[in-house]
């Protein structure tokens, strides 16, 4: 599960990191007011209008920005709230920004990257820093890997305080700063402990100039990125209460409440398929044979009649979608019970595009008769004997 940058800011700020205050506003004709209120509170005239988007690379893409009075505040919302982002992280056809960060800007000496998150290789968490944080970090990840450390955490006991103070010296903290990044480093790693992450991360943590305040300067969080183990948000119903459906794709949702796992891709052969692997694999042979998947389905071992046709009437509202391939292994899920659902998808949508079936496994006698006596509710359906025929004949179908 995802999070806004303002909700893991929160997160942030309730662990005890400093992060610049605030607030957000989901119209233009808020932003001048807001402007005012956050830059009067923290004392300053700059402030960062940000677009608050389940994807990253906003920076890059105009979709933050440094304003120093209400005027360029609006412009800089009414840009944001009326354009879609595109970035790397979008896909072409970009996000629809519905809300907005008005955050107190600080002016920035330098910028780090810090993250925890687990390393599969090792099968630990780790903490991964770089003194060349920012907006190119993906380039210095490609260009010169050697300026991101990587630090494995012990499984039990986690960032040792020991570890984050080599870990500041060698980002170049000096003075009062390095226990202001220690702080931060064991904030970081106890939230992705405490609250089931997959991915915390603070870029850029920033380093202020010296003033009179801090001669140090100051170590403050700036942006943040939070992502949560779905398996375990039923033990946090603080971040439960995090999710923005807004920013879900509604078939995937849909799919969701159904229990079944449906992700959307851009070809236009529909796949029912019961079982991951059994998923992965018929997308895999549909490629192979000249075809594109329009999604990935699974619906599972234990799926009903009810969420079979749910998962018909999903894929079947997605325009692309020109023919389907239903490929079920009847195991635990007995074909009858797939055969029943096209039927009841049949009769309550009908199937206008073609239809092919293979069915193998657990009543497979029964459910191949269920639709041959449904034969007229099923004009456009071809039984395949196995995969690469039922391959075929979508491809060919859909062609
Ligand atoms: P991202 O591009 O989606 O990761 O958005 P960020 O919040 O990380 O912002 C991108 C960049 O904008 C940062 O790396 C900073 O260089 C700059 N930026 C963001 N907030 C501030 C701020 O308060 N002051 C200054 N001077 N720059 C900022
Ligand atoms: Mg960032």
């Amino acid at each position: 599960m995802k999070v806004h940058e303002y909700q893991a800011r929160q997160l942030l700020a309730d662990a005890g990191v400093p992060v610049p205050p605030g607030a957000v506003i989901e119209s233009i004709e808020d932003a001048a007011s807001t402007y005012k209120q956050v830059t009067r509170d923290a004392g300053t005239d700059l402030a960062v209008i940000k677009a608050q988007v389940h994807a990253g690379g906003r920076g890059k893409a105009g979709f933050v920005k440094l304003v120093r009075n209400p005027e360029d505040a609006t412009d800089a919302a009414r840009f944001m709230l009326s354009n879609k982002m595109v970035s790397p992280q979008t896909g072409p056809e970009g996000l629809e920004v519905k809300r907005l960060l008005v955050a107190a800007g600080v002016d920035i000496e330098k910028e780090f990257y810090l993250a925890i998150t687990t390393d599969r290789a090792t099968r630990r968490n780790v903490l991964i820093a770089s003194s060349e944080g920012g907006v190119e970090i993906e380039e210095v990840a490609e260009k010169n890997p050697d300026a991101i450390m990587k630090v494995p955490l012990h499984p039990l006991v986690g960032l040792e305080a020991h570890q984050a103070r080599t870990v500041a010296f060698r980002l170049g903290f000096v003075g009062k700063q390095v226990n202001q990044a220690v702080k931060v480093m064991l904030a970081l790693a106890k939230v992705f402990v405490d609250k089931d992450c997959t991915i915390a991360e603070i870029n850029p943590l920033v380093l202020t100039p010296p003033s009179q305040d801090h001669p140090d300067g100051q170590v403050l969080a700036i942006d943040a990125k939070f992502n949560f183990d779905d398996n375990a948000t039923f033990r946090h119903k603080d971040i439960q209460a995090m999710f923005d459906p807004t920013e879900e794709n509604p078939a995937e949702l849909r799919a969701q409440r159904f229990g079944l796992s449906y992700i959307a891709l851009d070809g236009n052969i529909g796949c029912l398929v019961n079982g991951a692997g059994l998923a992965m694999s018929t997308m895999d042979i549909i490629k192979h044979h000249g075809g594109e998947p329009a999604n990935f389905l699974d619906v599972g071992g234990g799926a009903s009649e009810e969420a079979v046709t749910e998962a018909f009437r999903i894929i079947l509202s997605d325009d692309s979608v020109k023919g389907i391939l239903v490929n079920i292994f009847g195991g635990i899920m007995r074909c009858d019970i797939i055969a029943q659902g096209i039927i009841n998808a049949a009769k309550e949508l009908g199937f206008k595009i073609p239809l092919v079936v293979r069915l193998e496994g657990s009543n497979v006698d029964a459910g191949r008769k269920l639709l041959e006596d449904a034969a007229s509710d099923l004009p456009t359906l071809q039984a395949a004997t196995d995969l690469t025929d039922a391959a075929k004949k979508v491809v060919a179908a859909v062609g």
